[in-house]
């Protein structure tokens, strides 16, 4: 409807006083400037209106902001919020992406030199779920290549080390809206080709008829195909993961720790090669402290740490090639 307004000119004959312009010295104010940066625009991705009253207070709920926030509605399901205090705007930003009623919000920055109309709200961020990849590249950069895929990757939850092992490979991109979700990419290395299945953190919802959030399953133009031959489904909704389940924590002894990732010879190829060095340098270096019996399961982890290949991003045969040895738990002694 507002398209419509804003279009409405171009079949009329103006008159000459409708013909002038108001030519403005400056395109805002100061104020506007200034308050603007705190202010977002949201388009709930619904196909009818939703009750505004019941968004309001359900965000307000769901935000739980410190400070207050008000709703300016800018147009059939958008509206334009206003934070007071900077933070429960980033709280929100970083939050995404929120849903009202299981439909999407679309979240844009405040475009001050743009009438609603013009706002483009086709993009969204979520936290994609990337299975199925070999271990030796569950990595930052081969993250930010698969998700390269989807859209504009934003980050790849990975550790200090740029790695990510676990289940999946979580990667925050974003997508178009617009567009079929992909559910998938196949990554090829050394003439093998896998499937790499992809699956969407607090997916709303969305059409299984041709994977696009923009409308729901009864809103598509798609021809009907009968529900057994969906190619979409809520199997493509991944169950929602805190940022700190993620965190890659290490367990023992700090001082231990900090001793074992230091260990030169796990870096340096040449040392890594010469096995009698390894075992001899292992041996001399255990500390005293994982030496001893008893069930200290910090130093039985640093000590397992010690020797285990997984710190590097070499191929994994390679590492194990070069970490030939095995602890004994009774004994506490390495075994070639
Ligand atoms: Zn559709």
């Amino acid at each position: 409807m507002e398209d419509d307004l804003a279009k409405q000119w171009e079949g009329l004959s103006l008159t000459e006083k409708e013909k002038e312009e108001v030519l403005l010295e400056k395109n805002s104010s100061e104020v506007v400037d200034q308050y603007g940066k705190f202010c977002l625009l949201v388009m709930i991705i619904a196909e009818k209106p939703v009750n505004r009253e019941a968004f309001k207070s359900t965000m307000a709920k769901i935000w739980k902001c410190e400070s207050w926030f008000k709703f300016s509605e800018v147009g059939m399901n958008k509206f334009l919020i206003e934070f007071n205090k900077e933070e429960d705007l980033q709280k929100v930003i970083k939050g995404r992406p929120w849903s009202f009623d299981r439909w999407l919000l679309c979240l844009q920055v405040f475009e001050g030199n743009m009438s609603i109309n013009e706002v483009v709200f086709n993009k969204e961020e979520f936290w994609v779920h990337a299975y199925n990849i070999p271990l030796s590249s569950m990595t930052y950069e081969v993250g930010t290549q698969i998700g390269g895929c989807i859209g504009r990757v934003l980050t790849v939850q990975v550790d200090e080390r740029g790695i990510g092992w676990g289940k999946f490979l979580r990667i925050r991109v974003e997508v178009n809206i617009s567009e079929a979700l992909q559910r998938g990419v196949f990554l090829s290395y050394a003439g093998k080709k896998t499937w790499i299945p992809f699956k969407y953190e607090r997916l709303p919802t969305f059409c299984f008829k041709c994977g696009v959030i923009k409308h729901a399953k009864s809103g598509c133009l798609v021809s009907s195909l009968g529900d057994s031959k969906l190619q979409y489904g809520a199997w493509l909704r991944a169950p929602a993961s805190k940022d700190n389940e993620f965190p890659h924590k290490t367990y023992g002894n700090a001082d231990t720790q900090e001793y074992a990732e230091g260990q030169s010879w796990r870096k340096e190829r040449e040392v890594r090669d010469d096995d009698q060095k390894i075992k001899t340098k292992a041996a001399a270096e255990i500390p005293e402290s994982c030496k001893k019996d008893g069930d200290n399961t910090g130093s039985k982890k640093a000590t397992e740490k010690l020797i285990s290949p997984r710190l590097t991003t070499e191929p994994i045969q390679q590492a194990f090639k070069v970490s030939p040895y095995v602890l004994n738990l009774e004994s506490r002694e390495l075994i070639p």
